[in-house]
C-alpha cells in the first residue's frame, strides 16, 4: 500500500518506541516525513537508519513539542521545504507518575506539559496549514489511561483523559474544513518507556501474569501494532471517522 504518496507528514517523539515505528510505515507508504524529537541522540539514530533508503523523504527536526516557539519554528521548516502538512502524529509523550500526594508540582507541570499541551502547541501551528489545503488529519497518542485510571497515576491519567477529551473537541471545531481529529489508545506497548516501568516493578518476568491478566490477548502489544493504526486513521480508509478513540489494547479496557 502507497496510502501516503505526496502526503506530509509530522511526527512528534520520532526518536524511540511508537513514534519511530510510525515514522518507518509512514515512509514505507510513501510519505515525506518530517521526524520531531527533543532527544537528539536517539533522533540521530533513527536518521541515520533511514536516511540512505529515503534520503528525498525524511527530515529530523530536534524540537520541544511542547514549545510554541520552537514548534512555529519547526512548522516553518517542514513548510519551507515540503510546503504543506497533511498530516500530524501528535505521539510525544513521558509517564513519570504517582499519587496526588507523592507529585511533586515539578512532575505535575512536566507530565501536564509534555503529554497534553504539545497537542495544543503542534496543532495550533499545523491546523491554519491544513485549513489552507482543505484538509489533513490529527492523530495523538492518548493510552488506556486516558479511558481507565491506574493507581498512582495521578498526572499521566489527567494528561491522557485530557488528551482523548482535546481529541473530540478538536474534531468539532476543525470537521468544517475537513480536518479529522482522531486517537489512538495503546494498552501495554513493548517501548522503552513501558520497559522502564516494568523494570521499576522487579523486571518483564515478575510482571507478566499481571499484564496477562490485565491484557487478555496475553502479552506486550509491539510499537508497529500501535502504528498501524495510527496510519489507518492518519489515511483516507478512516474518511470518515473523526473524533474517535481507537483502543489497541489487546481487550485491556473490554474487562
Ligand atoms: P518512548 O519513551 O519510547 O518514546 C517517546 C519519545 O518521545 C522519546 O524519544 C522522547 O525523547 C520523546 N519526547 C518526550 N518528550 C518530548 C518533547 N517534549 N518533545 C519532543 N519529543 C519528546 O515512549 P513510547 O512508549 O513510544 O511512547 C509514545 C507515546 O505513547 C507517549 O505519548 C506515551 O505516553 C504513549 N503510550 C505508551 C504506552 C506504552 O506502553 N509504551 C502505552 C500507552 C501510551
Amino acid at each position: 500500500m502507497m496510502r501516503f504518496q505526496n502526503r506530509v507528514v509530522i511526527v512528534t517523539g520520532a526518536g524511540s518506541g511508537i513514534g519511530e515505528a510510525a515514522v518507518r510505515l509512514f515512509l514505507s507508504e510513501g510519505a515525506k516525513v518530517a521526524a520531531v524529537d527533543w532527544n537528539e541522540e536517539s533522533l540521530a539514530n533513527v536518521e541515520r537508519m533511514l536516511l540512505p533508503e529515503y534520503r528525498d523523504q525524511l527530515m529530523a527536526i530536534v524540537a520541544d513539542a511542547a514549545n510554541l516557539s520552537a514548534v512555529e519554528q519547526m512548522v516553518n521548516g517542514v513548510v519551507g521545504r515540503w510546503h504543506q502538512v497533511n498530516v500530524l502524529f501528535n505521539n510525544a509523550g513521558i509517564e513519570e507518575t504517582d499519587s496526588i500526594t507523592e507529585t511533586t508540582e515539578a512532575m505535575w507541570d512536566r507530565q501536564i506539559t509534555i503529554n497534553l499541551k504539545s497537542v495544543f502547541a503542534c496543532s495550533k501551528f499545523v491546523i491554519p496549514h491544513m485549513q489552507r489545503a482543505r484538509g489533513g488529519a490529527i492523530v495523538n497518542t492518548a493510552s488506556i489511561e486516558g479511558i481507565v485510571a491506574e493507581p498512582r497515576g495521578a498526572a499521566y491519567v489527567a494528561s491522557k483523559g485530557g488528551v482523548v477529551m482535546l481529541t473530540k473537541e478538536m474534531a468539532l471545531d476543525y470537521a468544517a474544513d475537513n480536518i479529522r481529529v482522531n486517537c489512538v489508545c495503546p494498552g501495554w506497548i513493548d517501548t522503552p518507556m513501558a520497559r522502564r516501568s516494568i523494570a521499576k516493578h522487579g523486571g518483564l518476568e515478575r510482571m507478566m501474569p499481571e499484564i496477562q491478566r490485565l491484557q487478555p490477548l496475553g502479552r506486550l502489544g509491539t510499537p508497529e501494532e500501535v502504528a498501524k493504526a495510527v496510519l489507518f486513521l492518519a489515511s483516507d480508509d478512516a474518511s470518515f471517522i473523526t473524533g474517535t478513540a481507537l483502543m489497541v489494547d489487546g481487550g485491556y479496557t473490554a474487562q
